[in-house]
């Protein structure tokens, strides 16, 4: 059965919001959100959870370890 992921978690401290997840993410899961945090950052935000194959290449991508995908099990 094809995984599922149950929580995608962007560390707030970590990610500086390049957004290279959201361009690397095959299945259009991810989207920068609409608020700008406390530094001036954009951080990614989840658009579309079921779309996700949990295929980690977000987490491979991202230069600052900042985020991680968990999968359903
Ligand atoms: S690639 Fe990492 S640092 Fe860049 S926006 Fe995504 S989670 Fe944040
Ligand atoms: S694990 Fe894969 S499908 Fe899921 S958000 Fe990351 S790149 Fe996209």
């Amino acid at each position: 059965m094809a995984k599922k992921a149950r929580e995608i978690v962007v560390n707030p401290r970590l990610c500086k919001g390049c957004h290279i997840c959201i361009a690397v993410c095959p299945h259009s899961v991810l989207e920068k959100s609409e608020s700008v945090d406390n530094r001036g950052f954009f951080l990614p935000s989840v658009a579309d959870l079921d779309a996700c194959k949990v295929c980690h290449i977000c987490e491979m991508h991202c230069p600052d370890f900042a985020i991680r995908v968990v999968s359903e099990e």
